[in-house]
């Protein structure tokens, strides 16, 4: 998102250095008020969902194509990041999560978001969410990952089980934007 104006005063922001980052970083701030747009990654909730002895990957209604993926979320005010896995699995996929473990912290610039990527075994009934327009369950030896985020962390989870992880080439991704593949 980009800012133009400050959400205090609506004077226009510029990019200034202030004495509190040394002096040396330029951060879009107001000359009139003082306030500054710090721009700091905001954290993402995904699970790699082990349902039914595979992985359950959704696509998300509002992508193109056949993209299947994590199950990722907003981290909300006043919760743990373990309650907030919980919510998001439950709300998208109306699963209940029975184990839950870590798999790692992956940063991801392009959308400027820090991902905290768990895997979870969860148990129930799919009923997606309106915002996921399929499921579908893959073998470990089914899942390919995207060379950024959440991919690294799928590939982090697959080595944890003995497998070396398949990543998507830079075509195979590009075509499966434009939903060509899968
Ligand atoms: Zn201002």
């Amino acid at each position: 998102m980009t800012w133009n104006f400050c959400p205090q005063c609506a004077t226009p922001l510029k990019m200034l250095s202030a004495e509190e980052d040394g002096g040396l970083k330029e951060r879009l701030r107001c000359p009139a008020c003082g306030f500054t747009h710090w721009n700091n990654p905001t954290p993402v909730l995904a699970a790699i969902i082990e349902y039914r002895g595979q992985v359950l990957l959704a696509r998300n209604a509002a992508w193109p194509g056949k993209m299947f993926a994590l199950i990722t979320g907003f981290m909300e005010a006043g919760e743990t990041p373990q309650d907030g896995i919980r919510r998001e699995v439950k709300e998208e996929t109306d699963l209940d999560i029975t184990a839950l473990d870590l798999v790692g912290i992956y940063d991801f610039q392009r959308m400027n978001q820090v991902i905290i990527a768990y895997h979870v075994v969860a148990e129930g009934q799919v009923r997606l969410s309106p915002e996921l327009a399929d499921w579908r369950l893959y073998g470990l030896h089914q899942l390919k990952c995207w060379p950024a985020g959440t991919g690294y962390a799928l590939a982090d989870w697959l080595r944890s089980r003995g497998r070396e992880p398949v990543f998507f080439t830079p075509e195979e991704n590009a075509a499966r934007r434009r939903g060509l593949a899968h």
